[in-house]
């Protein structure tokens, strides 16, 4: 029998974030509604592609007339649950005006149904999108030769012919 995804309705809550020391972090997303959290946990890569999938679904999509707020602070008494993020899918409902998340847990087969599904106002994915640049940006500290991010084990730059910067 086919999974039923978990269908989140419009979320009142939708952020990225990061925790560790930069290059050794940890990423997350939280997604709730007014009944529950889902904490998804996602690759550095799998952010920095939904930070540029939704910046250019932002740009393709027109915005009607106002754009909408950003609601503040988790709802009280909700259920919390764990997911590790295998794939995500975005998408827009012209007819709501919503941003339509999908999300495929890692251990999900290509043709399954999603493990989730939530729906967000175009203001809490620019939100997002912003939240995702600050944090791909605030990782390891960059190369003053060609702007790369150096690595905790160090850093091969193209602007130094290939010579290897220590950290
Ligand atoms: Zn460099």
């Amino acid at each position: 029998m086919a999974r039923v995804p978990r269908d989140f309705g419009p979320v009142v809550r939708l952020e990225a974030e990061a925790q560790g020391v930069p290059g050794r972090r940890t990423f997350r997303l939280l997604i709730a509604n007014e009944l529950e959290l889902a904490s998804l946990r996602i690759e550095k890569e799998q952010l920095q592609a939904l930070g540029l999938a939704i910046e250019q679904l932002l740009a393709q999509v027109e915005a009607p007339a106002g754009e909408g707020s950003v609601p503040s602070g988790p709802p009280a008494g909700f259920e919390t649950f764990a997911l590790p993020v295998g794939r995500l899918g975005l998408g827009y409902d012209e007819a709501s005006d919503l941003f339509v998340l999908v999300v495929y847990a890692e251990e999900t087969p290509e043709n399954d149904p999603p493990d989730l599904i939530c729906r967000a106002s175009r203001a809490m994915m620019k939100n997002l999108s912003r939240q995702i640049e600050e944090i791909i940006a605030a990782g390891r500290p960059r190369c003053p030769l060609c702007g790369a991010p150096i690595d905790p084990e160090g850093h091969v730059c193209v602007r130094a012919n290939g010579h290897f910067a220590p950290p």
